[in-house]
């Protein structure tokens, strides 16, 4: 990210404070295409619209907060990853990004496979008429519960993450009488975050067996012993929001040296390499991502290249991308409740959600950018933070933005690129409730995830 700090220096009011924020754009009522979903434009009144409908129609019908989903964005995203990847490559939608029935039958037509990581991704899956065969279970400590319904639904495959977990499986697919499809999930000793990816010492960490040591070729050879597992491949995730490649190159390079070391002491190649997801978006307009097509091509060249070199047979390789699908599909609409300018400092605006459904900024110092969508503005751009209305100062939704100067109560402010891991994550801290899910298409809107009701939080509370 280039995002300049402004030089340090006293804090007069005509000096902007210290934080993470580029000049201000020269027009405010512009709408980056790289951040917002397909469909989104502002009409002749310089209202935004999703799929042919305004803003000021979609809260006055659905309320705010609420998150808006661009369908034909995500469908046409979807079919761009199963695309670029053709019939020798399979594409697993990470499901824990954002997951709901309509989802899963958008996918299941879209020709797209499903990664799940708990007995809920299972149930949802399932309900909405995946077909197993095309789910993958993931997780770093599924439990036996879980186990026994992913092999009784006859997932395509469960992705192991431990020694226990390698024996647990087996018995259970031995119990039930079946032979489970696995991978086996190692780390390569690299992590991959944004620009920069770092190659050492990742093995610390929860997930995944380490390849150092040689623990991934125990494993492997643990599994290959155990009649319940059928060993299709191995698998491979280093890291979230990423932008450059390399780290996928040493980590193909380091999967494919393993298959090799598998080859030369079983004499089997095994057929399938998965190299997980975490390809990066656009939250703002200084993130730069790759299209599918691209990642493709580099991740197929680089694969086919290690195998030449090692004289293997080049094996299916699966992706799972979340993030890269759903994220920018979707926006996140607010009211905002007060406007309250701190002199020398910058203007607190708050809305009527919060980090019960982004928590992504405080957990990761996330970036989003934030517009004024509710009517068009020439006010002067003035320096915000967006925050929320719950009883912490780090309830914050957008830490550094240039909102027009003129904002004020009732105005809708919408947050663009909050498909992934925003409704997913939401919570109901204060017991605030969590917002709907509509998803947008041709001029109709329908709730796909309907807001939560008081009645649904005292539903629980049976005290
Ligand atoms: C989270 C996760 C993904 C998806 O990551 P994105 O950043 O959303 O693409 C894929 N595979 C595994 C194993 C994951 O844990």
């Amino acid at each position: 990210m280039s995002r300049s700090a402004h030089p340090a220096g006293p804090r007069h009011a005509d000096v902007l404070p210290e934080g993470h924020y580029s000049a201000p754009p020269a027009d405010l009522n512009a709408l980056d295409p790289k951040v917002w979903a397909q469909t989104v434009r502002r009409d002749e009144h310089g209202v935004l619209t999703v799929g042919g409908i305004d803003v000021k129609q979609l809260a006055e019908e659905f309320g705010t907060p609420a998150y808006f989903l661009d369908e034909d964005d995500f469908r046409a995203r979807a079919r761009a990853w199963r695309t670029a990847f053709g019939d020798d490559a399979d594409v697993f939608y990470a499901g824990k990004a954002f997951l709901s029935r309509a989802v899963v039958r958008w996918l299941h037509e879209e020709g797209l496979n499903l990664d799940v990581c708990s007995g809920g991704e299972l149930a949802t899956a399932l309900s909405a008429g995946m077909p197993a065969e095309r789910i993958a279970f993931h997780g770093n400590n599924k439990s036996t519960g879980e186990i026994r319904r992913a092999v009784e639904a006859g997932v395509g495959r469960i992705v192991l993450d431990s020694f226990q977990e390698i024996v647990r499986v087996a018995h259970i697919a031995q119990e039930l009488g079946r032979r489970q499809r696995v991978q086996i999930r190692i780390t390569v000793g690299v992590e991959a975050h944004t620009h920069e990816f770092i190659a050492t010492a990742h093995e610390d960490q929860k997930f995944g067996i380490p390849l150092a040591g040689g623990q991934a070729a125990e494993a492997v050879r643990r599994a290959l012993q155990l009649d319940g597992l059928e060993l299709i491949g191995i698998h491979s995730h280093i890291g979230s929001q990423i932008f450059d490649m390399s780290g996928f190159e040493v980590a193909a390079h380091r999967v494919v040296g393993l298959l090799r070391e598998i080859r030369d002491e079983h004499g089997v190649e095994l057929p399938e390499i998965d190299l997980g997801g975490g390809l990066g978006i656009a939250y703002t307009s200084d993130d730069d991502p790759r299209e599918p097509h691209e990642i493709a091509k580099a991740l197929t060249e680089i694969v086919t290249r290690e195998c030449e070199s090692a004289r293997l047979r080049t094996p299916r390789i699966s992706v799972e991308p979340g993030r890269a699908i759903v994220g920018p599909t979707a926006f996140t609409l607010y009211e905002v409740g007060t406007v309250k300018p701190l002199d020398g400092l910058r203007t607190y605006v708050s809305v009527d959600g919060g980090m019960s459904d982004n928590i992504r900024t405080a957990l990761y110092d996330a970036e989003y950018s934030v517009s004024l969508v509710s009517r068009p503005s020439d006010a002067e751009p003035v320096l915000c933070r967006v925050v929320g209305k719950h009883c912490e100062s780090g309830d914050i939704v957008v830490k550094d933005a240039f909102l027009p100067g003129d904002l004020a109560p009732g105005d809708l402010l919408a947050v663009p690129a909050t498909g992934a891991y925003c409704r997913s994550m939401a919570s109901n801290y204060n017991h605030v409730l969590r917002p709907p899910v509509v998803a947008v298409r041709d001029g109709e809107a329908r709730v796909i995830v309907r807001r939560e009701t008081e009645e649904d939080l005292l539903r629980l509370d049976v005290g």
